[in-house]
């Protein structure tokens, strides 16, 4: 289920292939105890998903089910999933039989019990970012008393977390580069990125009806699906965003609009 506080986590670094047993199900007594009181980060695909199931618009569901907050090292906005105002803290999601959302749940959720950590190693040009694991032994988890046994990678595929990450990678590769000049971003820059990564609805609008398919040359195809398709949308909201932090040259400016020096 999902991410714990940090305070009981084991840090040693694990790879792909580290072995442990675990099983979570409706009978062990723990059940939806670790839902929660818990600190989870949502991705922009976590978003596409949950707000699909729900049926909302994806303001509705940033209103209603989370919280921003600016990064301290990048100043990029993040989204957290915002617990219920009651003694326990729950998730919103969770009831006595379960997660409501079982299926769309976050990537967090998926890979707990293990935690998942990257180091950015290399340069801000040439990134690279080295995927670390570690077990999460938080103490009122009965699920490692079990005798189911896997490999990280293994519970990652179980648990369609190797999927999740293929949506994520992007996204996750902007959070680790820096602005190249190393300064925050600007309230207006923050504005746009928070949209551009999570609030898929307000984005189409953005793309469709504001100049922006006159001044950026997007494929007719591209402009086509992101129509009625949250991932293709998401997709450019990504490229969308390195252009803005001038990460990389995504998106081609038409030549009417390339300023003369
Ligand atoms: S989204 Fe589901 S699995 Fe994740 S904390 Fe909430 S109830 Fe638990
Ligand atoms: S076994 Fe662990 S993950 Fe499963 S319900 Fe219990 S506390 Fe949550």
């Amino acid at each position: 289920m999902p991410l714990p506080s940090m305070k009981d986590v084991q840090p040693t670094k694990l790879s792909l292939n580290a072995k442990f047993k675990f099983r979570c199900h409706k009978d062990v007594k723990c059940f939806t105890k670790c839902c929660k009181n818990i600190n989870i980060l949502l991705t922009p695909y976590d978003i596409v998903r949950m707000k699909k199931r729900l049926g909302i618009s994806s303001e509705e569901f940033l209103d209603k089910y989370t919280r921003m907050e600016l990064d301290e090292k990048s100043s990029h906005p993040l989204v957290r999933l915002k617990m219920l105002d009651d003694d326990e803290k729950r998730c919103p999601f969770v009831t006595p039989e379960g997660c409501t959302i079982y299926t769309d749940r976050p990537a967090n959720c998926r890979y707990y019990p293990i935690g998942q950590g990257v180091m950015r190693k290399g340069t801000n040009d040439e990134p690279v970012n080295e995927e670390f694991y570690f077990f999460i032994r938080e103490p009122h988890c009965l699920g490692y008393q079990e005798d189911t046994g896997w490999t990280i990678q293994s519970w990652k595929d179980d648990q369609e977390a190797s999927y999740y990450d293929g949506m994520n990678k992007e996204w996750k590769e902007i959070q680790l580069r820096r602005h190249p000049f190393g300064e925050s971003l600007d309230s207006n820059k923050q504005a746009q990125i928070y949209t551009a990564s999570y609030d898929m609805d307000r984005f189409r609008r953005f793309v469709l009806e504001s100049r922006f398919l006159e001044v950026f040359d997007i494929d007719p195809q591209e402009v086509g699906k992101i129509k009625t398709d949250d991932v293709a949308l998401m997709k450019l909201g990504f490229k969308y965003i390195k252009y803005l932090l001038m990460l990389e040259q995504t998106l081609k400016v038409r030549k009417e609009h390339i300023k003369k020096k």
